[in-house]
Formats: structure tokens, C-alpha cells, sequence
């Protein structure tokens, strides 16, 4: 009997084996590297990275500040207490205060600027972690999701794997490894169905003699153009 299509049996499970298992190496994959979420990762980081240093500076212009203002109130309460009489000290006691003061002032300006970059910074790094969190969640779902497919393609694949191996069974080991070098040299496809005068596959269309034989089927038979085995519809 002519295995031929039997074969053409076991190339339709062979290929929807292939597919299922591509698609198994690209859950693997999406679920092994996540540029997108390492993107908003990579970027909350940066952020709180930036940010650190400005902090910092901004507790220290604080506290620096805090410092002059202490100094300030020593010397005015000297100056006004009465206990300073000589006009000299006096003097001396009025060039500090006025320091103190422009020192005061360039701290002030210098901490604005510092809290508008505190600011800005903060509101970017709010930004990016809500964007993070956002990210997290529907990969939560996502990858319950990709999982679940995962694990109903390698079901299938199991099932097909058995229905294979079954009508397999059919066919004498060197037909079916004539099928398999076949399948491997023609991208997938060692059978190709017979459309009128033309292989499927390749298009091209077959002498009269190859039409008949394979209508008749007593033999497997070979398309005359890329060589796959020809079945009839
Ligand atoms: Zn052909």
C-alpha cells in the first residue's frame, strides 16, 4: 500500500508541532528577558541616584543656615544687651552681624536652587515609580497569562506527540526515514498535495505520466521540480 498519504498525515502534526514549540521558545524567552520593565527599573534607579546628592546638600545648607541664624541672635543680643560700651567692640560686633547677613542670604539663594532641583528631581522619581509599579502589575497578569499558554502547548504537544507516534506506526522505518531527510531538506515539507497538474509546494506543473501515477497511487511518487512526494487531493 502507498504510505504516501499517511505521511502527509504525519507532516500535518509535525508541523503543528513545530509551531507549538516555536511558540514555547517564545514564552521562554519573553518571560526570561523584559527590556521594558528593566527600562523603568534601570530609570526609577537613576533617579534615586540623582536625587541622593541634592538631598544632602540641601540638609547641610539647612543646617549650615540654622548655624549663621544662632550666630545672629548671639551677637544682636550683645549688641543690644548694654553690656558692650566700648564703640570699638561695637563696631566689630556690627561688621560680624552684617557678615552673618550676606551669609545668610547667598545660603538662602543657594537652597532655593537646590529645592527647585530637590523638587523637580522628586516629581520625576514619583513619576517613574508609579510607571514601574504600573509595569510590574501587568506583568503579573501577563505572565499568568503566558504561563497558562505555556502549559496548554506542551499538553498538545504531548497529545500530538502520541497521535504521531500512532500513525507512525503505519509506515516501514525507511519510508518514514525517507520522510524525515525529505522534511529536513524541504523547509518542513516532504509532502505536497498535487492541484490539478501543479505541486503545491513548488508550483510546477508535473508530465502527464506523473499525473496519472499519482492519481492512481499505487506508488509514492515524486514532484518532477523540488523533489517532495506527491499525493493527490
Ligand atoms: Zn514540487
Amino acid at each position: 500500500m502507498n504510505p504516501s498519504h499517511t505521511l502527509y498525515r504525519i507532516q500535518r502534526i509535525d508541523s503543528q508541532l513545530d509551531s507549538h514549540r516555536r511558540r514555547v521558545r517564545e514564552i521562554d524567552a519573553e518571560l526570561e528577558s523584559d527590556q521594558v520593565l528593566q527600562q523603568a527599573r534601570a530609570q526609577r534607579r537613576s533617579l534615586e541616584e540623582a536625587l541622593r546628592p541634592h538631598e544632602a546638600r540641601a540638609t547641610n545648607l539647612n543646617l549650615e543656615m540654622q548655624s549663621v541664624t544662632a550666630q545672629r541672635t548671639q551677637f544682636s543680643n550683645q549688641l543690644y544687651s548694654g553690656a558692650v560700651n566700648n564703640p570699638k567692640e561695637l563696631q566689630d560686633i556690627e561688621h560680624k552681624l552684617e557678615e552673618l547677613k550676606r551669609r545668610h542670604s547667598d545660603l538662602e539663594n543657594a537652597l532655593l536652587e537646590t529645592m527647585i532641583t530637590v523638587e523637580d528631581l522628586q516629581e520625576r522619581l514619583h513619576t517613574a515609580t508609579e510607571a514601574l509599579a504600573q509595569i510590574e502589575a501587568e506583568r503579573a497578569s501577563q505572565h499568568g497569562a503566558l504561563l497558562e499558554e505555556r502549559q496548554q502547548l506542551r499538553l498538545e504537544i504531548r497529545r500530538l506527540k502520541a497521535q504521531r507516534e500512532k500513525i507512525a506506526a503505519e509506515v516501514d522505518g525507511d519510508t518514514l526515514a525517507l520522510y524525515e531527510d525529505l522534511r529536513r531538506k524541504k523547509q518542513g515539507y516532504a509532502v505536497s498535495v498535487l492541484e490539478g497538474d501543479r505541486c503545491q509546494r513548488c508550483a510546477v506543473s508535473q508530465t502527464e505520466v506523473i499525473v496519472q501515477q499519482v492519481r492512481q497511487g499505487n506508488e509514492i511518487v515524486f514532484c518532477s521540480n523540488c523533489g517532495r512526494i506527491l499525493i493527490a487531493r
